[in-house]
């Protein structure tokens, strides 16, 4: 290929660029009514109560951590398979964290070492008190069976779903909240939908959206009802908490708005196209993503094994040669608890085998909405060309 092929982008449509000028005209770029038509766009399509819009997904995290309460002495557990702000959030809070080795399949958080891991930190008084669930490439870890076994230490449930915007879980949307208490979505241009930068914050908790709503603009309300004392007149508010500036604005939340309406045509156009590489694939000495029956992925990414085995080369050698034809490989994910910041922390190489053995032999081949049959074709041929060698 002449033209360098991403791993992921965004697709802007003639309807993205209008709905953001007409905003550019009108008298809102910041806190104006657009920011509540996207919140209750999004709840509406997940069928969640309530959302809350922020400027990205790391700020969506560390605000579900805060209405959460996390704080010094609390532990969150994650999964060491993702971007380094499903962990990150707990350091914001002065919280510790602790991960929980991946699925060999899905590459989610394991329910099975999640009930191991459990058993041991009730033996050694380290139960967390949030864990965050992240459906890595868009299909939904099994939050059920997550639900089940943490219900009884009350463990609050943050499901990071940056990649799974669009995506089902059983029979509800991801975001829907059935078995969590916040879900959290990335708007950032490689995933699913696209606000420049953005991120959500979904619950089913009225105390938990007032908390995000509040804590999203400095802890300042103009609500009387939670004011302490009278107000002051119709200029006054209150700082009652101790918040930021996370907010979103009405430009983005304009694209946003206009990038939900094809939520629906992005995901076919993407399962499309993952079913086209499993079938391509299938003789290639290479491991699928597997998808269980549960869940409907949004296939953010499509994430393929080497067999290193069987290939006389290495990931490096396979990645490198992809990038040399002008394709936009990347790798998901560097094993969080390997990054320097978390061996400084503790962590070691070693400490999650199964994500660190996944990590090892990961490409992720490019998928987006915009990517052409054309250019599906010739990924394939190509990595047929670099695996099979006479
Ligand atoms: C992209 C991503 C984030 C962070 O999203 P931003 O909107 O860029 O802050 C968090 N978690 C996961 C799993 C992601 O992929």
């Amino acid at each position: 290929m002449k033209h360098y092929i991403p791993y992921g982008r965004q697709d802007i449509d003639e309807d993205d660029i209008n709905t953001v000028v007409q905003i550019l005209k009108s008298d809102w770029l910041t806190q104006g009514p657009v920011i509540d038509e996207f919140e209750q766009a999004t709840a509406a399509l997940c069928q969640a109560k309530h959302a809350v819009a922020v400027m990205n997904a790391t700020a969506a995290l560390h605000l579900a951590c805060m209405t959460l309460e996390l704080g010094p002495g609390d532990i969150l557990w994650t999964s060491p398979n993702t971007f380094v702000a499903s962990s990150n959030c707990a350091l914001y809070c002065g919280a510790s964290v602790d991960f929980v080795d991946i699925d060999e399949k899905t590459y989610n958080m394991s329910v099975t070492a999640l009930a191991e891991k459990l058993h041991w930190a009730k033996q050694h008084n380290k139960i967390p008190k949030v864990i965050v669930a992240v459906h890595f490439a868009g299909q939904s870890c099994d939050m059920k069976a997550i639900r089940e076994l943490t219900a009884e230490y009350d463990i609050k449930l943050i499901e990071d779903a940056s990649h799974a915007v669009g995506g089902k879980y059983q029979d509800a949307m991801v975001g829907s909240c059935q078995y969590s208490d916040i879900a959290i979505f990335s708007f950032h241009p490689v995933k699913i939908i696209t606000t420049g930068e953005g991120g959500m914050l979904l619950t089913n908790s009225d105390e938990i959206k007032q908390k995000a709503q509040l804590y999203r603009s400095h802890g300042i309300t103009r609500d009387p009802q939670l004011m302490v004392g009278e107000s002051q007149g119709a200029w006054y508010y209150q700082q009652i908490g101790l918040g930021y500036n996370f907010r979103i604005t009405d430009i983005q939340a304009g694209l946003g708005l206009s990038q939900l309406k094809r939520v629906d045509a992005f995901i076919k156009k993407r399962r499309a196209l993952a079913v086209n590489y499993d079938e391509a694939l299938s003789t290639l000495p290479v491991i699928t993503p597997w998808q269980t029956p549960d869940c409907l992925s949004s296939y953010h990414l499509y994430p393929i094994q080497i067999m290193l085995n069987v290939v006389n080369k290495t990931r490096k050698m396979v990645f490198d040669e992809l990038r040399k034809a002008n394709i936009g490989v990347n790798v998901h994910y560097i094993p969080v608890h390997t990054q320097p910041y978390y061996q400084q922390l503790g962590f070691k190489q070693g400490d999650f085998p199964i994500c660190e053995a996944y990590y090892e032999k990961a490409i992720s081949l490019p998928m987006h909405a915009r990517l052409t049959e054309t250019e599906q074709t010739f990924i394939v041929d190509t990595l047929k060309s670099i695996l099979i060698t006479e």
